[in-house]
């Protein structure tokens, strides 16, 4: 299973979830060029790929790895600052990895 399958598991999830998760997309970071070949500037260098928001308010941010994945010394320090404001922010190599990141249900 590639990077961007576990993406599409962990945003049908969420959509199929909105009580655990009403917010995540995609977010794509750095420079790439778009199909118009026009350069277009993402996300600041290190975002996680998936942006969102929990019930309770605060911010949710998830790098998701493939098997093979190399985790980069921007994405952690992106991670580790954002815990540090409060942010449910981390790594996940999987949907379960993922829902285990989550606050538990009430
Ligand atoms: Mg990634």
């Amino acid at each position: 299973m590639t990077e961007a399958d576990i993406q599409r598991k962990i945003l049908d999830w969420a959509a199929e979830h909105p009580d655990r998760v009403p917010c995540l997309f995609r977010c794509n970071s750095g420079m790439f060029v778009s199909y118009t070949g026009n350069p277009v500037r993402g996300a600041p260098k290190g975002t996680p790929d998936l942006i969102g928001y929990l019930p309770d308010g605060r911010m949710l941010a998830v790098e998701v790895k493939g098997p093979k994945g190399v985790r980069r010394p921007e994405q952690t320090q992106w991670i580790v600052k954002a815990r540090a404001n409060g942010v449910v922010a981390n790594y996940v190599m999987s949907l379960a990895q993922f829902v285990e990141m989550l606050p538990p249900v009430n």
